[in-house]
């Protein structure tokens, strides 16, 4: 009985062997890799994030919180965009003549109630000879009446007006009378803020018999609208002067 199982013990020994080793055997089992997923999920400190790209355009979007530009209203245009007369072209100096006294009173008007004649509207802007508006300049007219006569004693039919932040002015007058020897004409003088006097000048108007004035630098001519419901005709004329 012996015999038969010290014969069969070798045998029984290496099955068991091959036994352990198949449950260990195979590949090794590899150890899990240490996971740095928190950690790369955390923004990371001082990081810049590139713009949100509009890939059409290769223009950044709008960040979150800005308003969207989109349908925004066009922005006013500027003078010279408009179009506006001012090519930086200097306004024609012209004779002062014997007429001229200093000192008129600021106005909005030199209409006065018993004054016959017909209405207009002397307005426009004062630029520099770069087209920048000059605002506080005193632009100071004197003219006829509707009869051809200065007032050389007071100040009728003479007045300043100060230009506001655009350089416009506005002044309200009557188109001068018949002059002997000459085209229908406004004197003006310009000043600076400062009081220097920058032009001195005159605007020409149409003769009696609706001609335009001859004889005169076509850029001293105002431009003359269509009469109003009063009647006023508006005189646009801008100034370009040099500073
Ligand atoms: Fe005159």
């Amino acid at each position: 009985m012996f015999k038969r199982f010290s014969s069969f013990l070798p045998l029984a020994l290496i099955l068991l062997l091959a036994a352990c080793s198949s449950t260990n055997g195979g590949s090794p089992t590899a150890s899990p890799i240490p996971t740095t997923t928190g950690a790369a999920a955390l923004p990371q400190t001082g990081a810049t994030l590139d713009p949100q790209v509009d890939f059409a355009t290769n223009t950044p979007l709008p960040e979150s919180g800005e308003e969207a530009p989109a349908d925004s209203p066009t922005p006013p245009p500027t003078d010279a965009q408009a179009g506006l007369p001012c090519t930086g072209e200097l306004t024609p100096p012209d004779q002062e003549g014997p007429y001229y006294t200093p000192g008129s009173p600021e106005r909005t008007s030199l209409i006065e109630p018993d004054m016959s004649g017909e209405p207009i509207l002397l307005t426009g802007q004062v630029f520099d000879a770069d087209c920048n508006p000059i605002p506080g300049a005193q632009v100071d007219f004197w003219q006829t009446d509707a009869g051809g006569a200065y007032d050389n004693a007071g100040y009728r039919l003479r007045g300043h007006t100060l230009t506001g932040p655009d350089g416009g002015y506005a002044m309200e007058t009557i188109l001068p009378g018949e002059y002997p020897g000459r085209p229908p004409h406004i004197h003006v003088k310009v000043f600076a803020p400062d009081g220097r006097e920058l032009l001195t000048s005159q605007l020409y108007f149409p003769e009696a018999d609706g001609q335009p004035p001859a004889g005169v630098p076509a850029s001293l001519i105002p431009e003359l609208g269509e009469p109003d419901e009063q009647g006023r005709r508006e005189a646009r004329f801008d100034f370009v002067v040099r500073n």
